[in-house]
């Protein structure tokens, strides 16, 4: 059984960045299960599939097989054999894993991806109910928030830095709606374990969050022995 360390929360709280940061220092692996996800909408996407026709996603979803392998310590997502890495993280992606994550057949197609990756490795796993659902025993479990402005500006930041243009409002809109999807959804909703620890990144520096993950995790590992 490998030492799990949870981190969950909304979209844009800096869970990925932090996540890799923190696996890295541990020489952990970095799960990241948003990946997953957005591999299955991106699935939904190439079928044609929309917000209008989501009825028919969990009757196809068992035809999308997901894998991961880690290549130069880096996840790759590998959808029916083929490496969809470079596809996941446009805004129609995104939006659509919201509404795909909903469907209780998509997420118990990934459950078993994800605990596996949990079970046979030393693992920093992302998302939204890994602390809740996929991992409840984890060692250490985190809730990373932060104001949806802030995960707005953050975005907003990244894709002009990329060259896109963007209107922040718009932004921000999408990711409201994103976490009102995500925390009101009947299986598995977005929500702090009772035994998580909450962080909110607002205020604070990338490398003030991993230290403070990784003084948890070394307060419980000498708790542990
Ligand atoms: O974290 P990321 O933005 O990549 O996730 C994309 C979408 O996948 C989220 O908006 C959420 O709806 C869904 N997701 C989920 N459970 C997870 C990870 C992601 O429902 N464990």
């Amino acid at each position: 059984m490998g030492i799990n360390i949870a981190i969950d929360g909304p979209a844009g709280a800096g869970k990925s960045t932090i996540a890799k940061l923190v696996a890295k220092e541990l020489s952990f692996i970095y799960v990241d299960t948003g990946a997953m996800y957005r591999a299955m909408a991106y699935y939904m996407l190439s079928q044609g599939i929309t917000k209008e026709t989501e009825d028919k996603i969990e009757s196809i979803c068992e035809q999308a097989d997901i894998s991961i392998k880690y290549e130069n310590g880096v996840q790759v997502v590998y959808l029916n054999g083929e490496n969809v890495n470079a596809y996941l993280r446009t805004e129609e992606v995104g939006n659509m894993a919201s509404v795909s994550s909903a469907k209780p057949a998509v997420r118990k197609h990934l459950l078993s991806l994800q605990r596996n990756l949990a079970k046979e490795n030393n693992v920093v796993m992302d998302g939204r109910d890994i602390g809740t659902t996929i991992l409840p025993n984890a060692e250490v479990k985190i809730f990373l928030t932060a104001s949806s402005y802030t995960r707005a500006k953050r975005r907003f930041d990244e894709l002009v830095a990329k060259g896109e243009t963007c209107d922040i409002q718009e932004i921000q809109k999408d990711i409201i709606e994103r976490d009102e999807r995500d925390m009101n959804r009947e299986v598995s909703p977005l929500k702090q374990a009772d035994d998580a620890v909450l962080v909110d990144s607002s205020e604070l520096s990338i490398d003030e969050v991993v230290d403070r993950i990784i003084s948890l995790y070394r307060e419980k590992t000498k708790e542990m022995c």
